[in-house]
């Protein structure tokens, strides 16, 4: 490995002091009891990863990793409840008080065979071997909060002062073993507003054909987190400049990349938001939507909006023209449509999503199931029974309370079927 893990094992196990920040993190109780019992037990147990990063940068970790040299079956006889999530991989799930914290067994990845998994899974004595397994060396520090102890083999608290994103160990072997790499750096990035290192920047053109075996749905969690962050014109930014934006949405024009970028981000932190915002033009989005292996709600919420956003002209609609939108849109998916028309500018100051919000909130018949005459009770006023004039009359209803809420009684709903021209 490169210049990251120069220097020997032993030297890397020194001892170094405990930051500041770390001696004053608040660690949840049950997360501090799992690391306990598995100390009392006589195992190593270190805070590792994102946690650990989190708790440097003066945050509150969302989940909790440790890292034991426990073997798995080990850890589950020590708790009581447990998951075991990952078992071969090492990985078991341990429940505590108000949340879960995830015990991985020491490991160290031999060849990764085809970039997609490791091809096999080793056991380790060593936490520095399983640090240097991890992908940025920001992501690769340990700290026990009972020991008050800390391990930064790879320089992970300089790169966090210096706020870059670097491979542990050499970055194109490491992108070369798991392509999904390339990706990670880029969110890290773009989520933490940190420089990609230049030798991790440098190698991931290099490393785009072993991203393409990577499944899509790993990829998935990747991207949501990138398109969610404040950061995120930044962030498709560098994932056009690195070659993965062709990789992964080839349907996007490099030539209204500033355009969409602006877009993307004036949309609000909602996912389908920022897709929508992200894909305007795209001729076939249904293609790129399901290539993200997004969940079916999501896929179809962009969709329709996508099919019906608020055109230029909708400031200059009636009440009328835009309850029939509404329809079209599908009346719950209002607010996610304001956002978009917020973004792309149609609505830059606002007033026509207040509009919209005022015509919503007086609930208006936006469907058959809203009239004021049921199926039988239209039935019995035709006195017909279940036929093709039923659903006419329905859509004739819907279509006059579409223009006039008002009429939607029973009486007026009635009269209206009396006197429908033929
Ligand atoms: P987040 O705060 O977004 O969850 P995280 O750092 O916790 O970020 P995870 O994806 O939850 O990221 O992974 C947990 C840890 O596992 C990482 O910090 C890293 O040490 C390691 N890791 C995860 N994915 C990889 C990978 N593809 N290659 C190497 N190490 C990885
Ligand atoms: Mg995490």
């Amino acid at each position: 490995m490169g210049r990251g893990v120069r220097g020997s094992w032993q030297s890397r196990l020194a001892m170094q002091p405990l930051p500041e920040v770390l001696s004053r993190a608040v660690i949840p109780a049950g997360v501090r009891s799992v690391l306990e019992r598995l100390l009392a037990a006589g195992h190593e147990a270190w805070l590792v990863g994102g946690g650990v990063r989190d708790l440097l940068r003066g945050g509150h970790p969302k989940d909790w990793d440790v890292a034991t040299d426990a073997l798995p079956e080990q850890v589950v006889k020590l708790f009581r409840r447990v998951v075991p999530t990952g078992i071969a991989h090492g990985t078991v799930t341990v429940l505590v008080p108000g949340g879960h914290v995830e015990v991985t067994t020491f490991r160290a990845e031999s060849a990764y065979v085809d970039g997609r998994r490791p091809g096999s899974v080793a056991f380790h004595r060593d936490l520095v071997a399983d640090l240097a397994r991890r992908d940025f060396t920001i992501n690769a520090l340990a700290f026990d909060p009972v020991g008050g102890r800390f391990r930064d083999p790879f320089g992970g608290q300089e790169d966090l002062a210096r706020r870059r994103v670097r491979c542990v160990g050499v970055a194109a072997e490491r992108f070369g073993e798991d392509g999904l790499r390339p990706l990670r750096a880029v969110r890290f990035a773009t989520v933490l507003e940190f420089e990609l290192d230049p030798e991790t920047e440098a190698a991931i053109p290099g490393a785009l054909p072993v991203f393409d075996k990577v499944a899509l749905e790993r990829r998935r969690e990747e991207l949501v987190k990138l398109l969610l962050a404040p950061g995120v014109a930044r962030g498709v930014d560098l994932l056009r400049r690195t070659g993965l934006l062709d990789r992964i949405l080839p349907e996007l024009d490099e030539a209204l990349d500033t355009i969409r970028n602006a877009r993307v981000s004036r949309a609000s932190p909602v996912l389908e938001v920022r897709l929508a915002a992200l894909l305007v033009g795209v001729a076939r989005p249904e293609g790129a939507l399901d290539r993200l292996r997004l969940p079916a709600k999501v896929v179809e919420t962009v969709g329709a909006l996508l099919a019906h956003p608020l055109p230029p002209e909708a400031s200059t609609w009636s009440d009328a023209e835009l309850r029939r939108w509404l329809v079209r849109l599908g009346p719950e998916r209002w607010e996610v449509a304001r956002a978009l028309a917020e973004a792309t500018g149609v609505d830059p100051d606002g007033a026509l999503g207040q509009r919209i919000a005022g015509i919503v909130a007086a609930r208006p018949p936006l469907s058959a199931k809203d009239l004021a005459l049921d199926g039988a009770a239209i039935m019995q006023t035709l006195g017909v029974g279940p036929s093709p004039a039923v659903g006419e009359a329905t859509r004739f209803l819907l279509d006059r309370v579409l223009d006039r809420p008002d009429l939607n009684t029973p009486e007026q709903l009635r009269e209206l079927l009396r006197t429908r021209p033929a």
